[in-house]
């Protein structure tokens, strides 16, 4: 079975209609992408998904919806003004600019500290060139993120406003109301769903890296006190995790332990019982949908390169063929930073009580990127079986569900087959395709991941059944006319 590269996954995704870059007909927006008809199918499942297993079937975590043009004073607070940068180095020839740290990545070159000096001696020291001029490099420099715009007609620098660069930050500006208006009682977590900007320096690899994404994120407060109460733990406790520690790769090792969620927190790994609950959850949601486990790592930040917020981090990390292991879900423990920032800047009262004590609460917080998400699931997914192509996605994530197809385009087999169509497109994202021969419109199928195939020949005519094809095996079974949603809705729910 042969595993699919970045190149093969971008064209098909471009080829079938799951992304398109934006902008093509004018030479295209680097760093964005717009979804097509089937990208934007699989959004849906994957955001509902989400948003079932972590909101609605939780008692403890409520949604909310925030704005994306966000006030100036939110990312002085959080501390994104000042420290959300990357450092950028320009070639003095052709101008063009690359991010610091990935050009002396790409030569294979370990970065210990993410530091303007540090990475300026490693450029002289290695004699790192411009990679399509070889022309020299400038001087590094610090390069903001956000982007920025002006609010109203005035281009003032009292008017500038943000996109914001993560949606966490709007449910901290939010905390208080949403505590006081939802009537919430600590442990408590809010979630969002929304896009996020990032004017990042070089996006790559397809939809890895882009300026314009949609983030998952929960913000899940606890009392200071009590980060170690969870009762929710046994539901995780047993999750194995391959696990890489800070301390591991501060002796050079890449080789992960592969430990239990309980083990971990019993050994001190992962320091809170909180942070460990949510590692294994995170996990837990990436299975049901279809993640392949072996190739799901969790790596710990090295004190150098946590976050200016952050208590500890772990980033869930999944291996892709051409990428190697690269982050899909960022888990921090962000202590009470952002609301003691939040509380000083606005001069507002953000502790809340916790038996009847007045506490700031802490904060672990899982941020999934969706489109990393849907780029490993797709990495994941598609695959050669026997010269097919085939994307073994979850019938409950694929974009459309199923195929209807006459046999043969004769008027009555094309009635019956509309017939059918009609019946289930009032229950599931189905389509109709009587073009080309059946093995053609089968291939076509397999290959955007559609798990069923519905097709009305010879027999139906004569005792009202159809054959029903599955996509991975091929295998086809016959299934009565009178009961088949019933019999669809079990097959696509197994
Ligand atoms: P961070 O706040 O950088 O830890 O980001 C949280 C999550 O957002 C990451 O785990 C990614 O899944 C996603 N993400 C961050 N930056 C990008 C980007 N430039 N393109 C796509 N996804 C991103």
């Amino acid at each position: 079975m042969k595993t699919a590269t970045l190149e093969e996954i971008t064209n098909l995704c471009i080829r079938r209609g799951f992304f398109f870059p934006s902008g093509k007909i004018y030479g295209g927006l680097s760093g964005f992408y717009d979804y097509g008809p089937l990208g934007v199918e699989l959004r849906n499942e994957i955001l509902n998904s989400w948003w079932n297993f972590f909101v609605r079937n939780r008692e403890d975590i409520v949604g909310i919806h925030g704005s994306i043009l966000t006030h100036p004073k939110t990312w002085e607070a959080s501390g994104h003004t000042e420290s959300f940068i990357d450092i950028i180095v320009k070639c003095t020839r052709c101008s063009s600019e690359f991010r610091a740290d990935h050009l002396l990545e790409d030569k294979g070159i370990k970065i210990t500290e993410l530091t303007i000096e540090n990475l300026r001696n490693l450029i002289k020291k290695h004699n790192i060139k411009c990679p399509i001029c070889k022309g020299e490099l400038s001087d590094p420099e610090p390069f903001n993120l956000m982007f920025q715009t002006y609010v109203g007609p005035k281009k003032t620098k009292a008017n500038i406003a943000y996109l914001r660069p993560e949606t966490a930050q709007l449910i901290f500006t939010n905390f208080k109301n949403i505590y006081i208006s939802m009537r919430l009682k600590l442990p408590f977590g809010v979630a969002q769903i929304g896009k996020a900007f990032r004017n990042e320096i070089s996006p790559r690899n397809f939809l890895f890296r882009v300026r314009e994404f949609e983030q998952m994120e929960i913000e899940y407060f606890v009392n200071p006190h009590k980060l170690n109460d969870c009762p929710l733990f046994n539901e995780v406790k047993d999750t194995k995790i391959n696990l890489l520690t800070a301390k591991l790769q501060e002796n050079s090792v890449e080789k992960t332990i592969e430990i239990t969620i309980e083990d971990a927190y019993e050994k001190g790994l992962i320091t809170t019982k909180w942070h460990a609950y949510w590692i294994g959850k995170s996990i837990e949601w990436m299975l049901k949908i279809g993640l392949d486990a072996t190739k799901i790592r969790v790596r710990e930040h090295m004190k150098n390169e946590l976050a200016h917020y952050a208590i500890q981090t772990f980033d869930i990390e999944y291996y892709f063929p051409d990428m190697g292991w690269k982050e899909i879900e960022g888990i921090s423990n962000r202590g009470d930073y952002d609301l003691s920032r939040h509380q000083k800047f606005s001069g507002k009262d953000l502790t809340i009580l916790d038996n009847d004590k007045k506490v700031i609460p802490y904060v672990i917080e899982p941020s999934f990127g969706l489109e990393r998400i849907i780029l490993a699931l797709l990495t994941s997914s598609y695959r050669e079986i026997d010269n097919r192509k085939v994307l073994s996605l979850k019938p409950f994530i694929a974009p459309i569900k199923a195929g209807v197809y006459p046999l043969i385009k004769k008027p009555e087999f094309i009635e019956k087959a509309r017939e059918v169509y009609y019946l289930l497109r009032e229950k599931i994202n189905v389509f109709y395709d009587e073009s080309g021969s059946i093995g053609k419109r089968y291939a076509r199928a397999d290959e955007i991941g559609v798990p069923l195939g519905i097709t009305i020949d010879g027999e139906t005519l004569e005792n009202n059944t159809v054959t029903v094809r599955f996509r991975d095996t091929k295998q086809q079974i016959r299934i009565k006319l009178d009961n088949l949603w019933e019999d669809i809705k079990k097959i696509l729910e197994e």
